[in-house]
């Protein structure tokens, strides 16, 4: 049965999305980061659509992540690189390993296994093999498809990112790598950050980390059917904890949408519905599974319409204080998600 609250995902957007990303890289090939289930949207969806469109790598996080690709047969980097849990899966040869420590180069030199990439650190110091561990002959031996590095602030203009990229360039020649990658969506904004191979995420579904990337066009809108209508007197309050009262008398409309959804908390009295053209404002707290909305504006919507949640990223980011990555992967389980075309 169709659930009474759906994403709707539009293809052309995520493609043209990565169209221009790609032509940002200039010379580098353009990749596409679809962890997290493709950012919430759906990684096969995604990814077969980026494919089409001439996507040729693609980045998970995890062994799952990469089985759950892996029917489409498509070149598919791991970025947690391998546990000894994983050398199964590994072995399989549906996704390489981005090799991050000592142990796991020591671990895929043991079983003399095959192309890898590799993850270096070059400031952020999260994940990564160090520079002096490369100068120290670690990786000699190691048959390297892709050398890369990640950048802590392409999202500002901070002197860290040169300091990176600079630190990351000085390794050209030091391992067998075909090719390098540095930058992230904020990354590819910068200029001289491509190298050979970008991996954009969160600008592909429609997030804006730069305004160089603001030509990034909304991908994702949640939509939320009517499940009541009220009127609430002049003086009554909304919801938990009665977070908002009524000055007016008030037409009220109970949406089938929560913080279980991914609809999360920080919307109340915040956030917005849109329809008939119109802007719909968030009434008091967003509860689990539904939310409340003021169709004062729009007195024609009735019990079972649909409505749109606005979801422009970089707007609700800033409403709402999270992150734009956060309003993407937080997308819950009982949307139905509805792509249009591509
Ligand atoms: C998630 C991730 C990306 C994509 O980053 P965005 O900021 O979403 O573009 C690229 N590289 C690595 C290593 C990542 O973990």
């Amino acid at each position: 049965m169709p659930a009474p609250l759906r994403l709707r995902l539009d293809g052309d957007a995520l493609v043209q999305n990565w169209r221009t990303l790609d032509r940002m890289s200039g010379t580098a090939a353009c990749g596409a980061a679809v962890k997290a289930n493709g950012y919430g949207l759906g990684a096969i969806e995604v990814a077969r659509r980026l494919a089409n469109a001439g996507c040729r790598d693609f980045f998970v996080s995890n062994w799952q992540e990469a089985a759950e690709l892996a029917p489409l047969g498509l070149t598919v980097s791991v970025l947690h690189g391998v546990r000894e849990d994983d050398m199964p899966a590994a072995a399989a040869g549906f996704a390489r390993p981005v090799l991050n420590t000592p142990t796991q180069v020591a671990r895929w030199k043991a079983v003399g296994a095959g192309p890898c990439d590799v993850m270096v650190d070059t400031g952020m110091n999260r994940l990564g093999i160090s520079t002096d561990d490369i100068a120290g002959g670690l990786l000699d031996g190691v048959e390297i498809e892709t050398l890369m590095s990640h950048l802590a602030c392409a999202d500002e203009d901070s002197p860290m990112n040169a300091a990176q990229r600079d630190r990351f360039a000085a390794l050209a020649g030091a391992t067998s790598a075909k090719r390098t990658s540095l930058a992230n969506s904020a990354g590819i904004a910068l200029d001289g950050y491509a190298f050979d191979l970008t991996r954009p995420g969160l600008a592909l579904y429609g997030g804006v980390p730069r305004p160089e990337l603001s030509t990034i066009r909304q991908v994702v809108r949640p939509e939320a059917q009517i499940l009541q209508r009220r009127r609430v007197r002049a003086g009554d309050s909304v919801g938990y904890n009665a977070r908002w009262t009524a000055e007016n008398d008030t037409e009220v409309a109970v949406l089938n949408l929560g913080y279980a959804d991914g609809y999360r908390r920080h919307f109340t009295n915040v956030g917005a519905a849109l329809a008939l053209g119109r802007v719909l404002p968030v009434l008091g707290r967003v509860s689990m599974d539904l939310v409340a909305i003021d169709v004062d504006a729009a007195r024609e919507l009735e019990e079972g319409d649909w409505v749109t949640l606005d979801y422009a990223l970089p707007a609700s980011a800033a409403a709402s204080g999270l992150s734009q990555y956060e309003l993407l992967t937080g997308l819950g389980q009982r949307f139905d998600r509805v792509w249009s075309v591509s």
